[in-house]
């Protein structure tokens, strides 16, 4: 065989893999979140059957950009939305190192004030690449495919520009509902937004499984809101030997109390959960 043929069928099966490596890298079936483990702080990235990625929060470093490697396609450089629940730097940092790797169609933040100097440079990237901001306030509800969608709850008025007394209160809280299966993002709400929730909201917050508040801290995860919710799962986004005490142990113990499955990011690593027309599973990775 010539070496012209030779570099033709090289090509050809090159071309061949790649093009096998796309189909099945963009289709995987139903619905997939990862609970990425970048230690103390939070980051959720959503994956759609329709090809739509969501990522909420982005830890606090660039941690988040080794995650997004391992469950992304290489060539594949967008994210639909990004969502900030709030400017913390265990929620932000990781996000200003997104901007830079990923084109971003959407930012969903609350806007409110904060005066960091990663803050600024966030805001300062968003500005400098154009990036559509829509500013989070309940009753947003995002359709992202046949099934699927996802509500704001919280805050319940805009924050934007808004100076805020305690900054983990104006989070975003949003919910995922893909057929039967309902997520609950919870970012690090404290017990006073928990309870508004429980008690005046509680139709909307009743969910299979929940992204506990606040890194599983004593002043969230109240019992009201427990009751509310009745989630069969719980999720703590957490460091290995945190210098808070999270999670705190009366917060494991309400969610034994309740029967919930517990998933920690400090000992189980990423979670990792897949839903379908039919329910939803954790996975080993
Ligand atoms: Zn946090």
């Amino acid at each position: 065989m010539s070496w012209r043929k030779k570099v033709v069928i090289f090509v050809l099966a090159v071309s061949v893999f790649f093009v096998w490596y796309a189909v099945f890298a963009e289709s995987r079936d139903g619905l997939m979140v990862y609970f990425f483990d970048v230690g103390q702080g939070d980051s959720i990235f959503i994956q759609v059957e329709n090809g739509t990625q969501i990522l909420i929060d982005g830890g606090p470093d660039d941690a988040v950009l080794a995650e997004l490697g391992r469950v992304m396609p290489f060539y594949d450089r967008t994210i639909d939305m990004v969502v900030l629940t709030h400017p913390d730097a265990d929620h932000l940092n990781g996000l200003v190192e997104v901007l830079e790797r990923y084109r971003v169609k959407t930012v969903l933040e609350t806007g409110v004030k904060h005066e960091t100097a990663q803050y600024a440079e966030w805001n300062k990237r968003l500005s400098e690449r154009g990036i559509p901001i829509v500013h989070a306030v309940r009753g947003q509800v995002f359709r992202i495919d046949d099934g699927l969608m996802l509500s704001v709850l919280a805050p319940f008025s805009s924050q934007n520009e808004k100076e805020a007394k305690k900054i983990n209160n104006t989070g975003v809280v949003a919910r995922l509902d893909y057929y039967d299966t309902s997520l609950l993002f919870t970012a690090d709400i404290e017990k006073d937004i928990e309870e508004i929730l429980a008690a005046v909201f509680a139709d909307s917050i009743d969910a299979d499984v929940l992204k506990v508040a606040h890194h599983g801290s004593k002043t969230s995860s109240v019992a009201d809101f427990l009751a509310a919710v009745t989630p069969e799962a719980a999720v703590i986004s957490v460091g290995k030997s945190n210098r808070y005490g999270h999670p705190a142990p009366e917060v494991l113990n309400r969610f034994e109390n309740i029967k919930a499955r517990i998933f920690r990011t400090d000992i189980d690593g990423a979670v990792v959960l897949r839903a379908d027309e039919n329910g939803y599973a954790f996975i080993r990775q």
